[in-house]
């Protein structure tokens, strides 16, 4: 049998691009997926469906099965390895994520631009965030009301007392309110905007491929897990790719297409790459496959956003929150700082970090325009075995300075009069931590973490640029019929969690494509 398109991979970017490119009855699409799939939405499991409260966090709970379970390096300091979660189940990573709808900022895609990725400024992106969102609050020349993925807030008068609290300190202390965070324009204290109903978590399973599942053109084969991408050389000697080798049922098979688009993210796109011997030599020959195309940026510029949780212990008889709402979001600009808004403090009133058990409130940290980049490197010539992943989190200066400063503010807000009633004692960091910038650096480099934001590790960029992985079209350089497609393409992490944004690479790339680009 041999596709137009076969999509490997149906996480976010997967399911909207075979959803997308299925909308034309003349193409045949096939969609794999190394997780399974649950067609009707009454047989997905609880842990899939509840976007909110403790059974949110099950699905991402390393050993889960709808988890890939990967382990990373954040710092050496942390002696143990940390866990990065990946979705594995059709819907991808949006089927087991929080459900933060944050687009980035503006500047993060003209930055994309100036790098010469022409076409991906703010204003050419624009048109798919607003296509993809059905926003039920904010409606203005920024945002999409009738696209598939619905948009909530959660209004002040559902707010749990720790959220209020959080409200009054921020605002309190001179941060201004702007309701929607996706406005351009916003900064300070925002509504976090959220893409799920009533509880349900809306994975781009349910947005994208079940208004797709009818359609004859496309099939969906879950339980299929791609080893390779077959290439072969076309009547000029140049690389093209044919097929995926790939595994179902405990058999191998190979299947055809015309175009492959890798849909795997940030992990699976670069280790199928290098499996494929796209990648950089040295990798590839110490692993023993053969060097079909030097692409030494594959898994390079690993970006993320280095995240630190400061914990407070609640007074007796503050009322619980079963749901962990998270209503707030405080974006505001690192001092020093020529980024605005690289900088977000989000507060919950659950612990929403997998590596710790501890039930404390927590205030999340997060640098969201890292100075830092991490590697990924392909460990083994075995598809089952995972790439290494070393964030260096806080290996620069700039990044460290401005995690200190707001471990500093958070705790000051945490202090505020408006958390007299609620908080009992701050548990991390103590005093001691706070003591000077040596022992807050020490104790961030042993309670970093990651956000689950990775991103970068094939990323777009133009001809003269040798870390470039793929055009600005997403086409894989060196080799034809192939491209990349989700959270790893991205040049420049974003100001924002990635969800969104991988779901516009994957409207823009369905259109790259039905345009014959
Ligand atoms: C726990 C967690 C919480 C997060 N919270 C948020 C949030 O609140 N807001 C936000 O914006 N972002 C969040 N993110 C990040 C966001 O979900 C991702 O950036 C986004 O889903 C990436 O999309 P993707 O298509 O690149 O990859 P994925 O969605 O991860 O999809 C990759 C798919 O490929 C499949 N696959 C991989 N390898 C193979 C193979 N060899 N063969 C076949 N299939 C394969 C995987 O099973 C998966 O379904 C979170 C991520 C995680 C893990």
């Amino acid at each position: 049998m041999k596709y137009d398109h076969i999509v490997v991979g149906g996480g976010t970017a997967g399911c909207i691009v075979a959803a997308r490119l299925s909308e034309d009855p003349e193409r045949s699409v096939l969609l794999l997926e190394a997780g399974p799939d649950y067609p009707d939405f009454n047989h997905l499991p609880e842990m899939l469906k509840l976007g909110w409260g403790t059974v949110n966090l099950e699905a991402r709970a390393a050993g889960s099965p709808f988890n890939w379970s990967f382990t990373g390096i954040g710092t050496p300091e942390q002696g143990e390895p940390m866990p990065v979660p990946r979705g594995r189940v059709l819907g991808g990573s949006s089927a087991i994520n929080g459900q933060t709808f944050i687009r980035g900022a503006p500047e993060d895609y003209d930055t994309w631009e100036s790098f010469g990725n022409d076409g991906w400024g703010y204003v050419n992106c624009l048109p798919y965030f607003r296509r993809l969102e059905n926003d039920a609050d904010f409606h203005d020349d920024f945002h999409g009301t009738d696209g598939p993925v619905p948009v909530r807030h959660h209004q002040r008068e559902t707010w749990p007392p720790s959220q209020e609290a959080f409200f009054q300190a921020a605002t309190g202390i001179g941060y201004p309110f702007h309701p929607d965070v996706n406005n351009p324009e916003a900064t300070g204290v925002s509504l976090r905007a959220e893409n799920n109903i009533d509880g349900v978590r809306m994975s781009m399973a349910l947005c994208y491929v079940d208004m797709a599942r009818h359609r004859l053109n496309l099939t969906i084969r879950p339980n299929a897990q791609a080893r390779r991408i077959v290439l072969d050389r076309d009547s000029t000697g140049s690389p093209r790719a044919t097929g995926i080798e790939v595994e179902s049922g405990g058999e191998t098979f190979v299947v055809e297409g015309d175009e492959i688009i890798l849909c795997t993210g940030a992990v699976g796109s670069p280790q199928l790459l290098m499996l494929s011997g796209i990648g950089p030599a040295d990798q590839l020959r110490a692993h023993g496959i053969p060097v079909v195309v030097e692409s030494p940026g594959v898994g390079q510029n690993m970006r993320d956003h280095p995240n630190v949780s400061v914990r407070y212990m609640v007074k007796e008889g503050v009322p619980q929150d079963p749901n962990g709402m998270r209503a707030l979001r405080l974006r505001y600009t690192a001092t020093g700082s020529d980024t605005p808004n690289d900088m977000i403090l989000s507060p919950a009133s659950l612990n929403t970090v997998v590596r710790d058990d501890n039930p404390a409130h927590t205030v999340n940290c997060g640098l969201y325009l890292a100075a830092g980049k991490g590697e990924l490197r392909l460990e083994s010539a075995d598809p089952h075995l995972q790439p290494s992943m070393d964030y260096r989190y806080l290996d620069e200066d700039w990044d460290r300075q401005r995690l200190r400063e707001a471990v500093r503010l958070c705790v000051s807000l945490l202090q505020h009069t408006a958390y007299d009633d609620i908080i009992d004692e701050i548990t991390a960091p103590t005093a001691a931590d706070l003591e000077s910038n040596e022992t807050l650096d020490a104790w961030l480099r042993r309670n970093i973490s990651t956000s689950y934001h990775i991103s970068g590790t094939c990323k777009m960029g133009p001809d003269d640029d040798a870390m470039a992985v793929v055009d600005t079209q997403l086409r894989v350089r060196g080799v034809a019929g192939l491209r990349v497609a989700d959270a790893s393409i991205m040049p420049d992490v974003v100001r924002a969690n990635t969800n969104v944004t991988t779901m516009m690479i994957a409207e823009r790339v369905s259109d790259f494509i039905k345009e014959g680009n």
